[in-house]
């Protein structure tokens, strides 16, 4: 095993700001710098990463203003997977995912099973110090690490997005109780939604339907577990729910128990959802925005529904996701592509550009 002297990284110098007085946009700036192998302590090893894929978070800390944990100049990427180098005897040369988040263990929430929402837990790229993905190495705690074994002929870079993109959802679905004849919406698509779409099939759900306003993502979900789309294109909360009321009358679907997955993040997402969401239903906040959306609680009440929010998700359930992956009850290939890590200042200008249709992993060439 190759233990390097020092990490090479592309740190996030400083983030996307504004001039106070001026209104003047400051550009952020990625550098790529040298820094040291830290001492490892016990339960930690160094991950020699493969792949780091570019998350829509990533984005929002470096042209949005949402504020990192460790102060900048800091690393990015919390989605990654490699090989460890160094550290715990008992895992090195075994390939890995890292969680994006790793609970604390110790707190009332971790105890309680609910340490994906853990307050002192530890994300690559935000909290875990100055460390993150796009990196050649990373210095983790062994404890959360999921063992990769028999992948075949997937690239182990392509895994990287199972660290988060497709871990989340499956969070979601336990946060639904996803059942086995269950039918489900999928708002959004794109980089998470996708694998909501996906996922909610291989757990047995019955009907899926996915909306979107993206025709050919939409039509291609047709071959990865959605039963029914609809393009949300130029039509409102109304004329959906609409569309979605002729779908069960024509297939004989039921008006209550719906599990609605709201991915998008967006005003018109989430007006969507909670049109759509109705009788002993249950509504999935996956996506993250900061507009408010007005709607009548009461209504909750009346349908016996619930709201629910959702966040990263716990290492335990990573096998899980990771064997569908393996078992190709879900595809990663159509939904990623690789790129040389060098190329990261224009990966992050185009995916904040666009959400692309392949998730970027980034592949470490220092
Ligand atoms: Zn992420
Ligand atoms: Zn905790």
């Amino acid at each position: 095993m190759a233990v390097p002297d020092k990490i090479l990284t592309w740190q996030m110098v400083q983030p996307t700001s504004r001039n106070k007085e001026t209104g003047e946009v400051i550009p952020g700036r990625l550098e790529k710098t040298e820094i040291p192998v830290p001492d490892l302590k016990p339960g930690e090893v160094l991950v020699e990463i493969a792949g780091c894929g570019v998350c829509h978070t990533d984005l929002g800390y470096f042209y949005d203003g949402v504020p990192t944990v460790s102060k900048p100049p800091l690393t990015l990427g919390h989605e990654i997977s490699g090989r460890v180098v160094a550290g715990d005897e008992g895992w090195i040369g075994k390939e890995v995912l890292i969680p994006a988040v790793m609970p604390c263990r110790q707190c009332y929430l971790c105890k309680t099973g609910r340490g994906n929402r853990c307050l002192s837990q530890k994300m690559p790229g935000n909290s875990i110090g100055i460390y993150g993905g796009f990196s050649s190495h990373i210095p983790v705690p062994s404890i959360d690490l999921c063992e990769i074994r028999n992948r075949g002929e997937i690239p182990l870079a392509h895994l990287a997005v199972v660290a988060d993109a497709a871990t989340t959802p499956f969070q979601a679905a336990k946060r639904a109780d996803l059942q086995v004849g269950d039918h489900v919406i999928v708002i959004g698509v794109g980089g998470v939604g996708q694998y909501m779409v996906q996922e909610a099939k291989a757990l047995g759900a019955g009907t899926v339907v996915a909306i979107d306003i993206d025709g050919e993502r939409l039509e291609n979900m047709l071959s990865y577990g959605a039963d029914v789309v609809i393009n949300a294109t130029g039509k409102g909360p109304k004329d959906v729910s609409n569309e979605m009321k002729s779908i069960r009358k024509q297939k004989g679907l039921p008006t209550y128990g719906w599990k609605i997955f709201e991915a998008t993040g967006t005003k018109p997402g989430q007006e969507t959802a909670l049109t759509l969401l109705s009788f002993t239903g249950k509504l999935i906040i996956v996506g993250f925005g900061m507009q408010k959306v007005e709607y009548s609680i009461s209504r909750l009440m009346a349908f016996d529904a619930e709201i629910i929010g959702t966040w990263g998700c716990l290492p335990e359930y990573y096998p899980a996701v990771l064997e569908m992956v393996l078992s190709k009850k879900i595809q990663l290939a159509p939904f990623v592509q690789t790129r040389p890590m060098s190329t990261i200042a224009d990966a992050f200008d185009e995916a904040h550009r666009k959400s692309p249709d392949q998730r970027i992993v980034l592949v470490p060439d220092f």
